[in-house]
């Protein structure tokens, strides 16, 4: 019986076989066998991508069909048609749009789904991190090839062992841009401050009180090895009278120490920050983006616009909360907070604020944050707006313009694939059914065994 059923079985193992992380880019490297190819493809491997259609993101339209040729971990050309080089594999993607893997400007890989809880609290740092690795997996097979990780709540540097750990190789992500902990004052936000004071229960960011602490906790960070600077800059929010009303935390003066300091190091400073006067501070100072940004004065949007400084609107954690809001009072607040932002997002755009995306994720469910694109449509901004905000300022905003965010010759290999046309129907960013990084396919939902997936 078991003789019998072998002939099946290793035919189904033939058809079954999912194309993800090495089938398609042809012989595994070095040290495939040791799971050690997550990284980059062979520099001889030659792929294909044959689509219906290509999103040309700086012109905002689809050329039909699209087609990109990746050679190793770069793309060598796109475009309507490019060269079939003998033995290079062609993936056929039918009716599909091929795009530049999406960027996610603000996340949190070590926070999930009940943040608001006490996970911070009672989950090891060693727990924590092993979440974050799922969800780095997670936001990848969600087509986010690129991140900017905004502070682990508590974990410190643990996140330059993650982004390490993916560009090694060892486990699937996206490239990532990390902060460590977040840097705040002494009962600023998110500080644990309705505890009991004998528990001495410890804050989720650094602690930093003035333009010295400010220093030396950023050097700090960077020795132990974050990629840039997050500052808390405005909590805790109120609504008073329909508007707005959230402290700021540091002055102009001791923010533009951050950045000079930050700038010092080659580097640079995101700060969360809701409101005046905490954004006009930020935007005097230089940082490069203000993450939230419910509320801009025209000055600030005006330094927004000379400085290129990114509003980072992160809608969708403001969508979540209101509709998982656990009193009815939260969920008033969170509603009313949201249309008072959104109505301040018309006065952004208005005034040409520089945008880019992020979506604030871990609170909600990692690799759902495609959303975050549908809502920035659904609140004014037209569809190639978004995807300019999302890969073009999305690529600048990491320090990696030229090298991802596009499909063009030289980039590096972050190519995904959506059921449909992103411009006319952006929900389809939800949709995202291939995944490569660097030239490395993670996921292929609609092939099987073929590499051909059939009729063009
Ligand atoms: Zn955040």
């Amino acid at each position: 019986m078991m003789l019998a059923m072998l002939p099946l079985a290793r035919r189904l193992v033939t058809v079954l076989v999912p194309l993800v992380f090495t089938s398609l880019s042809g012989a595994q490297a070095p040290g495939a066998e040791q799971g050690l190819t997550l990284a980059s493809p062979p520099q001889t491997s030659v792929i294909v991508l044959h689509a219906a259609h290509l999103l040309d993101v700086e012109q905002g339209v689809l050329v039909s069909p699209g087609e990109v040729l990746v050679r190793g971990n770069h793309i060598a050309e796109a475009g309507s048609s490019v060269s079939h080089p003998a033995g290079a594999r062609v993936v056929h993607l039918g009716s599909e749009t091929l795009m530049p893997g999406l960027i996610d400007a603000h996340v949190h890989l070590f926070l999930h789904p009940g943040a608001e809880d006490m996970q911070t609290v009672v989950e090891s740092a060693a727990q924590r991190t092993i979440l974050a690795t799922l969800a780095a997996r997670a936001d990848l097979m969600g087509g986010f090839t690129a991140e900017r990780d905004m502070g682990t709540e508590g974990v410190g540097a643990a996140s330059v062992a993650v982004r390490n750990a993916i560009d090694e190789g060892l486990i699937p992500g996206p490239r990532l841009r990390v902060s460590a902990n977040a840097i705040s004052i002494l009962g600023g936000h998110e500080d644990a401050i309705h505890f009991n004071p004998a528990q001495h229960i410890l804050p989720n960011a650094d602690y930093a009180n003035d333009r010295h602490e400010l220093i030396a906790t950023i050097r700090q960070q960077l020795k132990d090895g974050a990629d840039f600077i997050k500052i808390y800059q405005t909590g805790h929010d109120r609504m008073v009278n329909g508007v707005l009303v959230t402290p700021y935390q540091y002055t102009a003066a001791q923010l533009a120490a951050a950045v000079a300091e930050a700038a010092r190091m080659g580097t640079r400073v995101g700060v969360h920050a809701m409101g005046e006067p905490g954004t006009l501070y930020a935007a005097q100072a230089g940082v490069a983006s203000i993450e939230h940004a419910y509320q801009l004065s025209p000055e600030t949007m005006r330094l927004m616009r000379e400085k290129q400084i990114y509003a980072v609107p992160t809608f969708q954690i403001g969508e979540y909360f209101a509709s998982h809001a656990p009193t009815p009072q939260l969920a008033a607040f969170m509603k009313a907070i949201y249309a008072y932002h959104v109505a301040e997002f018309h006065k952004q755009l208005a005034a040409n604020v520089p945008m880019a995306v992020g979506s604030d994720v871990g609170p909600f469910p990692h690799g759902t944050q495609a959303r975050e694109l549908v809502l920035m449509h659904q609140n004014g901004m037209p569809t190639a707006d978004v995807f300019r905000a999302d890969l073009l300022h999305g690529s600048q905003l990491l320090g990696w313009q030229d090298e991802i965010g596009q499909l063009k010759p030289g980039y590096d290999a972050d190519v995904i694939a959506v059921p449909g046309d992103p411009l006319t129907d952006i929900d389809v960013v939800t949709k995202v059914n291939f995944v490569m990084k660097n030239g490395v396919v993670f996921r292929d939902d609609a092939a099987t065994a073929t590499v051909d997936r059939g009729a063009q």
